[in-house]
């Protein structure tokens, strides 16, 4: 495991009690710090190869949040060298709406898939499986290799008429892409209200608010034993805590595909995920970032 990765886990843990909301962690972009999305006020760590990216609200209430974590980037900073300083900018709110849209087109990802931002027009080829997105602020815009290396096993292991689990469902891609390709239901699940909304607006959006629940919550919400398929794009550390409870939502021999984590975390990952009671099948990777599909042992569904 690389200090970076590591140290990264802890500064998006933090960043998350400031801000109270979820947090990014990208590869570093050169030269100066971007931010992806529409906000209007922002944070920014760097730290070795990874950025941590959060956003509050500008104004007088951003204070407090501010010093909690420059205090927090400095104790951290004492444990692990490669934590940078803190970065805050003011973002302008339409500003962003459009800096950031600009960046966001049409994006095919794996076999099937075609993410379409609602300002774009995409007429599709019959084989497509179109997700219409407006990500607003939550995560989840297909352009970060995780989400993309998930879609990837989704068209890999969705069936028709299978109960699917998006644990951590951000704009809701993944939960859309699910009922896309087949999917009979979905249960989305983000702790993070700010998701929920634009997750149950995206699913409306592809004419999937039936098939598809955003709840606001985690795992406690998904009955045991109950689903053919789960995806879960979130960190190392909350798959590690998670692993046991998330394959016992499947059935038995039902498939997990989880992913948000970087190449040097596999082993653990899926150390917690055998002894959880699953079997891996494949491992995905893109760009340093991984993605591990795990069968739950058992008879098949
Ligand atoms: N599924 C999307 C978004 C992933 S970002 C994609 O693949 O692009 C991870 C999301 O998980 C965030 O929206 C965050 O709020 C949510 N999250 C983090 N921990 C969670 C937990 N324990 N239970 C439910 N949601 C969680």
């Amino acid at each position: 495991m690389s200090v970076d990765s590591e140290a990264a886990e802890a500064v998006a843990e933090l960043l998350s009690r400031c801000t109270g909301r979820g947090i990014a962690i990208e590869q570093a972009l050169a030269g100066e710090p971007q931010f992806e999305g529409p906000a209007s006020g922002g944070l920014l760590a760097r730290g070795g190869p990874l950025a941590v990216v959060g956003y509050l609200l500008a104004g007088e209430e951003a204070e407090g949040p501010l010093r909690q974590a420059r205090e927090g980037l400095w104790h951290l900073g004492q444990l692990w060298a490669g934590v940078g300083a803190l970065a805050v900018r003011a973002i302008e709110e339409e500003d962003w709406a459009t800096a950031w849209r600009q960046h966001f087109h049409v994006t095919r990802v794996g076999r099937r898939c075609v993410i379409v931002p609602t300002w774009r027009d995409h007429t599709p080829a019959p084989e497509e499986v179109v997700i219409a997105l407006d990500p607003g602020l939550a995560f989840g815009t297909g352009q970060h290799p995780s989400t993309r290396l998930c879609l990837r096993g989704l068209e890999d292991y969705t069936l028709p008429s299978m109960e699917a689990l998006d644990l951590g469902t951000g704009s809701g891609i993944l939960a859309i892409a699910a009922a896309q390709l087949g999917a009979r239901r979905v249960l989305a699940l983000d702790t993070d209200p700010v998701a929920v909304r634009a997750a149950r607006e995206n699913a409306a959006r592809n004419g999937l608010a039936e098939a598809i629940s955003v709840q606001q919550g985690s795992l406690e919400l998904a009955p045991a034993g109950s689903f053919h398929l789960a995806v879960a794009n979130l960190t190392a550390q909350a798959l590690l805590d998670l692993a046991r409870p998330l394959l016992g939502a499947l059935r038995p021999g039902g498939i997990a595909i989880v992913s948000g984590f970087l190449e040097e975390r596999q082993p653990e990952v899926a150390t917690a995920l055998k002894q959880a009671g699953g079997n891996v099948r494949a491992a995905l990777a893109e760009e340093g970032w991984c993605a591990l599909v795990v069968r739950r042992r058992g008879d098949r569904p």
